[in-house]
Order: C-alpha cells, then structure tokens, then sequence
C-alpha cells in the first residue's frame, strides 16, 4: 500500500506520463481505499478542467496540452464503477 504523499507524487508523475502498470495499480488501490485522496483527484481535475477553459480563450492557447485530464477523469470513473453494485 502506497500512502497519502505517494499518491499524490504519482499523480505528477503520471501527469508527465511516467508511470509503471503496477505503479498506476497501487495509485488506484490507494484510492479505493483513501476517500481524502479520492476528493484531492476530483478537485485537481476540476482545476485542471477550470484552467483548460481559462486557456480556451482564442488568445491565450498556450501550454495547457500538456495535461492529459482524459486520463484522470477515466481513474475517477473507474473508481465510481468499482462502487456500483455487482448483481
Ligand atoms: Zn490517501
């Protein structure tokens, strides 16, 4: 079991797409089981999706392709799938 800091420095690193299949396994495994981090997640792709809009603007379409929020949004669909009852 990875812990609370851990989940949040692989959350960088798989920002910057750098991270193992076990890596993202144990991230999601934490997750399962950290409501607080399950929260942390929701709030950084909220922000990640506010400062896509923010960058939306004709002007201003610099950097923000370097955040994958697809990828996030799916871990945090997942997790919802994981709680849906099997039967
Ligand atoms: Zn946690």
């Amino acid at each position: 079991m990875i812990t609370c800091k851990e989940c949040i420095e692989f959350l960088d690193d798989y920002i910057a797409g750098d991270v193992s299949p076990a890596a993202l396994e144990n991230f999601e495994k934490h997750l399962a089981l950290c409501p607080p981090c399950r929260d942390f997640i929701e709030s950084y792709r909220k922000t990640i999706e506010e400062t896509r809009c923010a960058c939306s603007e004709p002007d201003e379409q610099v950097g923000c392709d370097d955040v994958p929020p697809t990828l996030i949004s799916a871990i945090i669909e997942s997790r919802k799938l994981d709680r849906e009852p099997d039967a």
